[in-house]
Order: C-alpha cells, then sequence, then structure tokens
C-alpha cells in the first residue's frame, strides 16, 4: 500500500517536470561498471521489455535493437555522464582587452527528459562578460552537449551549463537561456505540439535589469545568412 503511494508521488513529480537538485542524481558507484559491461547489461532489458511487449525478437528488423539502444544509451544519449567525456577547459587571454557581452546564440540542444526518457529537442543561448580570459567558441557548443547527454530536467542543464562556465571563465558573469520543446509534453501526455519551455539562469552582473535586457536584445536578433 506504502509503495503504492510512493509511486502515485513518484509519478505527479514527473510529469510536474519538477527537479530536486542542480547536479545530476549519480550513485557514487556510478563507474564501478565499464562501457562495455554497461552495455551487455542493458541489452538484455531492453531485450526483456520488448519480449515483456510481446514483441518477436526473431525478427529480422527487431533482433538488433536491444544492442544498438543500449549502445546508444551508454556511448550517445547518456555519454555526458562520464566525467572523462567534459569538453577540457582551455581558455586564451583576452588579447583584444574587449569587455563587452559575448553572446553565443542557437546552440543545438538534443538532450532526454528524465522522467520520461523522451527527447528535449531546442536552442540554448549563452552569454558572458571576459574579465580576461575567453574560450574557444565551440567550446560553449561542447559544454552544452556534454550536459545535455543526461538524463536531464532543462532546468538543471540551464544552471550546469552556466556553473561549468563560470569555472572555466573564472568569472559569475555568465547567462544562459534555453527554448527547448519537450517530446513527453508534444507528443504524448497532454499532446501540446505548439508548446515550448524556456529556462533562464543569469550569473554576476546578468542580475543587473540593462545587462540582462541586451543579452535578451541580442537573442531577437533574427541571424540569417
Ligand atoms: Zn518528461
Amino acid at each position: 500500500m506504502k509503495i503504492e503511494k510512493n509511486i502515485e508521488e513518484f509519478e505527479s513529480l514527473g510529469d510536474d517536470h519538477i527537479g530536486t537538485s542542480s547536479n545530476t542524481p549519480l550513485r557514487n558507484d556510478a563507474f564501478r561498471l565499464s562501457s562495455e559491461e554497461k552495455i551487455d547489461i542493458i541489452k538484455d532489458d531492453v531485450r526483456h521489455i520488448m519480449e515483456t511487449l510481446g514483441l518477436d525478437l526473431t525478427d529480422d528488423s527487431l533482433n538488433g535493437t536491444p544492442n544498438r539502444v543500449a549502445k546508444m544509451f551508454v556511448k550517445e544519449i547518456f555519454g555526458g555522464l562520464d566525467p572523462k567525456k567534459k569538453p577540457n577547459a582551455s581558455t586564451f587571454e583576452n588579447k583584444y582587452k574587449y569587455g563587452e557581452m559575448l553572446v553565443e546564440k542557437n546552440i543545438t540542444v538534443y538532450s532526454t527528459c528524465e522522467h520520461h526518457l523522451l527527447p528535449i529537442v531546442g536552442k540554448a543561448h549563452i552569454a558572458y562578460i571576459s574579465n580576461g580570459t575567453v574560450v574557444g567558441l565551440s567550446k560553449m557548443n561542447r559544454i552544452v552537449d556534454y550536459f545535455a547527454k543526461r538524463p536531464q530536467v532543462q532546468e538543471r542543464l540551464t544552471i550546469q551549463v552556466v556553473k561549468e562556465l563560470q569555472d572555466v571563465l573564472n568569472t559569475k558573469d555568465v547567462a544562459c537561456v534555453i527554448d527547448a520543446k519537450h517530446l513527453c509534453v508534444n507528443s504524448r501526455g497532454i499532446r501540446d505540439i505548439e508548446s515550448s519551455t524556456v529556462t533562464s539562469e543569469f550569473g554576476g552582473k546578468f542580475k543587473e535589469e540593462a545587462t540582462r535586457r541586451e543579452f535578451l536584445d541580442y537573442i531577437k536578433l533574427d541571424t540569417k545568412f
């Protein structure tokens, strides 16, 4: 009885997409198994799900699915759980003495909702004001991609991107806005294909109205090439 109540509580938590922490909830023994060992175990789990659903795994089209899904989970869509895959933090001295805001916008986000294991697809916009250190532009894309390749809630992803860049750039003056579609909302449940979710995290000077406004105005610029 108690367990059923808990399941109900957890289910409603998931549908409201509430996250519990800005750190991805990983166990201490998360990397006790190698990637290959994880793929082997998950392969059997996926096969079990498919068989339980009544699918005939001897069919040529379904035969390779458990292995394909297991590899995709470990190496691709959840590959960002592995701290060894974190983009290295090479930075440069701000030789041009550029002291204004730098904005990298329309960074593609492919992530996975941790409540339903369905895709989150959208755009991230990042800004920072250098205090003497700069990063290569593609580093911002890589940081977004690394944290996106985890079971995620969008709020946590936004905060993790900002925290990482604050560490790398050694400044609090970092901001991130993410606008994304959640397939768990768009394709099942309420099935609203039009809705998207916007999250933001503003650090340091971006908490000030004028700086925040400038960043949001740049995002609105319709860049076409
Ligand atoms: Zn979801």
